[in-house]
């Protein structure tokens, strides 16, 4: 949920279910109507959604609701705004090259579960990682958004063939 929401009562015109519980909204009975903007459409109109649930259940989807955004997933990787390496635009440019071939090469050994080629894989890995390093220093996982089980899953198969991912 964005950090805003507008909550409007109302009496219910005619029975409805609620978002948050499997019972009804009775018809006459008083209830929430929380209505989430998410910024402009293209066209300039301005999007959101409305949820009607119980008052009592009102918290509750609250909750819900603000655990969900704060523990939602981000897209982008990457260094927050303001702490990034110190190196030449080119530079950056080539570990940002060697980044992606990395993650592109643990996709591959991901996607495989012959051991040769896990071998052959990790090893490249550990080059590519070696001019990482070489070229502004060591990544930070902690600024990587690969999930935490995949990101096992890699590890078992890298440490199968004596690799450290
Ligand atoms: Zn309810």
């Amino acid at each position: 949920m964005p950090p805003s929401v507008r909550v409007r009562v109302t009496a219910k015109a005619k029975q409805g279910p609620c978002e948050s519980c499997p019972g009804d909204i009775l018809k006459g009975e008083r209830y929430a109507t929380v209505t989430q903007t998410f910024g402009k459409s293209q066209a300039g109109k301005t999007k959101y959604k409305a949820m009607k649930v119980h008052f009592v259940c009102l918290a509750k989807w609250l909750i819900c609701d603000d655990l969900r955004y704060r523990t939602r997933k981000k897209e982008k990787g990457g260094r927050p705004e303001g702490t990034g390496l110190q190196l030449s635009e080119a530079n950056k440019k080539e570990r940002r090259h060697l980044v992606r071939t990395r993650a592109r090469l643990m996709r591959l050994v991901l996607a495989t579960e012959d051991e040769g080629r896990i071998t052959v894989l990790g090893e490249r890995i550990g080059f590519v990682q070696a001019q990482i390093t070489a070229l502004g220093g060591p990544l930070n996982e902690n600024l990587m958004h690969r999930d935490i089980n995949l990101r096992n899953a890699l590890a078992v198969k890298l440490r199968k063939v004596g690799r450290h991912g």
